[in-house]
């Protein structure tokens, strides 16, 4: 597991607001068990399905307007009937990551627990938590093969587990935060959305001069505005002077799709979230083998996203005009066409460098529309300036790893942890 789960002895989520029915009435266990077994799929395929779609559902089907605490107490039911109740979950817990493990050789288990008298699994991101976290990621996914770069959010814990992590400090890997958090806590602080646009673009130009002159935008308008952000490490938050670790990506709106794919999940018992997680992992990988296949077929050349920045700067190339220079460094002045007050830029590229001073080379991994004039000035090939990473190959080798399904629990053994 990646996450360091944090186990608590609590209530059960589902008795801290309902106190029990009396069972003085002899329906109302069949009545519930009757409403329960309507929704047993409905809550095995959407695990958020709620209370409001239990009622809803009840009406549509029989035209009963079912109490609110009736189907509260019947769609715990159906959730026991689908997942397990809470403590049956927590302790099915070890044997079920053992049987993944024995289904799929080389799964990594990492083992850290506060009891078992649990009900309820916390996921705090807390200082210990995070730093457990990080030294998972170094000993099993970077194994000191690879520089890494970490994009988060400037949580205060987080940051301090990330200075004690070798791997995220230069030489060895880089921090950097996402632009989304910077701009919302600038905004926080300085109150005005004008301003939040211009921390936006200024963190998100990839040229120094242009940022500059929206650092200075913004410091005519407040003088404190420009203070705070200027106090921030620009390595961290602009593109500018990231030096291309951040291939482009500038938030962590990434991660946080997935944790979207699992929001439903959320508050299921901990084999079901486990469970669910790996369904998804084994979704997410058989569409993106399917994806690859095709591309393979297609002769594609790098992935969709590179092809689509290729082809775009591609025909932006062919508005320029190219001056060149050292052939040994096959380095040349690239000039832009005049667009109304826009164009008429320079822009000096250095093939020999990768490198074009617009920064979106370094930054992309795929040369820009200037350098793709200058590689044609050169009769240079376009296959060897774009970053291996983007290879359909290298796609295919990773989305080609499969999962096997684990067996029932008749099959599995003592876990040895
Ligand atoms: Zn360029």
């Amino acid at each position: 597991m990646n996450t360091q789960p944090t186990l608590y002895r609590s209530i059960p989520f589902f008795e801290q607001t309902f106190p029990e029915i009396p069972a003085d009435s002899v329906d109302v266990p069949n009545l519930r068990a009757y409403i329960a077994s309507l929704h047993l799929g409905h809550v095995k395929c959407n695990p958020s399905y709620g209370i409001k779609h239990v009622i809803q559902n009840v009406k549509d089907q029989t035209g009963y307007d079912v109490p609110y605490q009736k189907a509260w107490y019947s769609l715990k039911m159906a959730r026991e009937i689908v997942y397990g109740t809470w403590e049956s979950s927590v302790q099915k817990l070890p044997a079920y990551l053992g049987a993944i493990q024995k289904y799929n050789p080389g799964t990594i288990v990492e083992w850290k627990h506060r009891g078992f008298q649990a009900s309820t699994v916390v996921d705090e991101e807390t200082y210990p938590s995070w730093k457990w976290f990080l030294q998972q990621l170094s000993r099993h996914v970077i194994r000191g093969q690879r520089k890494m770069c970490l994009i988060s959010d400037r949580h205060g814990r987080l940051i301090k587990a990330v200075r004690e992590g070798p791997d995220f400090v230069s030489p060895h890997g880089v921090h950097r935060y996402c632009l989304r958090h910077v701009c919302s806590n600038f905004n926080s602080t300085i109150k005005n959305v004008v301003l939040k646009d211009l921390c936006w673009q200024a963190g998100s130009e990839y040229q120094l001069r242009k940022f500059n002159r929206i650092m200075e935008e913004i410091k005519k308008h407040d003088v404190k505005a420009f203070a705070y952000l200027d106090q921030i490490n620009k390595e961290k938050w602009t593109a500018s002077h990231d030096g291309g670790c951040r291939c482009g990506i500038l938030t962590t709106n990434m991660s946080e799709c997935i944790n979207g794919v699992l929001k439903g999940a959320r508050r299921l018992p901990v084999s079901a979230l486990v469970e669910i997680t790996l369904e998804c992992t084994v979704y997410y990988f058989h569409v993106r083998a399917i994806k690859g296949k095709k591309m393979l077929q297609n002769n594609q050349l790098w992935t969709d996203f590179a092809c689509k920045m290729f082809i775009s700067w591609q025909q932006k190339a062919v508005e320029h005009t190219v001056t060149k220079y050292s052939h040994a460094q096959q380095s040349a002045l690239v000039q832009t066409k005049r667009q109304g007050r826009h164009g008429m830029n320079t822009h000096v590229v250095k093939i020999a460098n990768r490198e074009c001073s617009c920064g979106k080379w370094n930054q992309f991994g795929i040369h820009c529309s200037h350098a793709q004039k200058v590689c044609g000035a050169y009769n240079i090939s376009a296959a060897s300036m774009v970053k291996d990473y983007y290879d359909v190959m290298a796609y295919n080798n990773t989305y080609s790893k499969h999962f096997e399904p684990v067996q029932s629990e008749d099959y599995w053994d003592d876990p040895n942890f």
